[in-house]
């Protein structure tokens, strides 16, 4: 049997990642390990007045890139930010790359010799996170990067599940700050907890920027009472966003990842115990940070490559 080899590939606003991985695909992607990177590569992303074409020409010049040194792959998983109907293979929006409604799965097929797994970024992350990584060995789970912006991908008894894009919008849940969000509505919980409102609440509060959110929370951790302030609303909103996703759908263990957490187990903690304080009858999660990293997306996309190559 020829290698088990997979191409990879996690599309971002400003950069594109991709790999080849190698690993075994039998009953099920990667067959719970963590696959082994045979090769790897990262650009910048390639964007022009035609965004899908010049963003599929990319992915595929850097599969091709991969391949000529690995040789050939099973088949290749591309996922992409914004709105994706994976059912359909349709990207439907993406606010930094600019399509609507593209038919990206069809048109990375006529340019691929591979057959071609396509799927949502952070769906995809939550997938890796679900069978190779902190989420390994539960039965359901929701992981929520929390980066520019805060989303969240549930994986329901086993299966992801994402009603064509549109499920597990944590960012716009309203946690009554009351303060206008870009989507239109107030109140939603990343205006105030994701990484960028971190640094930019602390940059209006005190006129000194920072370079990112990890700045804001080692300030708070030396005693700096604005970078506290800043942090304690972050915390609320996001243990009190929590725990409306525990309300409704129960999972048994929730992953924080993305830029944010970074800063490790002090946040995790905060936000754990905020969380299990708005509890009554509701059972508390296992509380984890993600381990996989930014090579979460990727993961899952060589995982979604992988599961069709086993037929899943
Ligand atoms: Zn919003």
């Amino acid at each position: 049997m020829a290698a088990n080899l997979v191409a990879a590939v996690d599309v971002g606003g400003t950069s594109v990642k991709a790999a080849v991985y190698e690993g075994v695909f039998e009953g099920r992607g990667f067959d719970g390990e963590r696959p082994h990177v045979v090769a790897s590569l990262r650009a910048a992303t390639e964007l022009s007045g035609d965004p899908a074409g010049s963003v599929t020409r990319q992915v595929a010049r850097m599969i091709g890139e991969l391949t000529a040194a690995t040789g050939p792959v099973l088949a290749a998983g591309v996922v992409v930010p914004g709105i994706v109907d994976e059912a359909a293979g349709v990207a439907r929006f993406a606010a930094n790359l600019g399509w609507r409604d593209a038919p990206l799965r069809k048109m990375l097929e006529a340019l691929l010799p591979s057959p071609v797994a396509f799927g949502h970024d952070v769906t995809a992350g939550g997938l890796a996170e679900y069978r190779i990584g902190a989420a390994r060995g539960f039965g359901s789970a929701a992981f929520v990067p929390v980066g520019t912006g805060i989303a969240a991908a549930l994986v329901l008894d086993g299966k992801p599940y994402r009603a064509a894009g549109h499920a597990g919008e944590l960012g716009h849940l309203d946690v009554g700050h009351g303060v206008r969000c870009g989507c239109g509505a107030t109140g939603c919980l990343e205006v105030v907890a994701s990484a960028s409102a971190l640094a930019r609440r602390y940059a209006r509060r005190t006129g000194k920027v920072v370079a990112g959110s990890l700045e804001v929370v080692a300030a708070a951790r030396t005693g700096d009472p604005d970078a506290e302030a800043v942090l304690a609303d972050a915390v609320a909103a996001l243990g009190d966003g929590l725990r409306t996703l525990v309300t409704l759908l129960a999972p048994d263990v929730v992953v924080l990842g993305g830029g944010l957490f970074r800063s490790g187990e002090f946040l995790l903690g905060r936000v754990r115990r905020r969380l299990a304080d708005g509890l009554t009858f509701q059972p508390l999660p296992e509380v984890r940070l993600a381990e996989l990293g930014d090579e979460a997306g990727c993961l899952g996309a060589g995982l979604l490559a992988a599961d069709l190559v086993a037929g899943r």
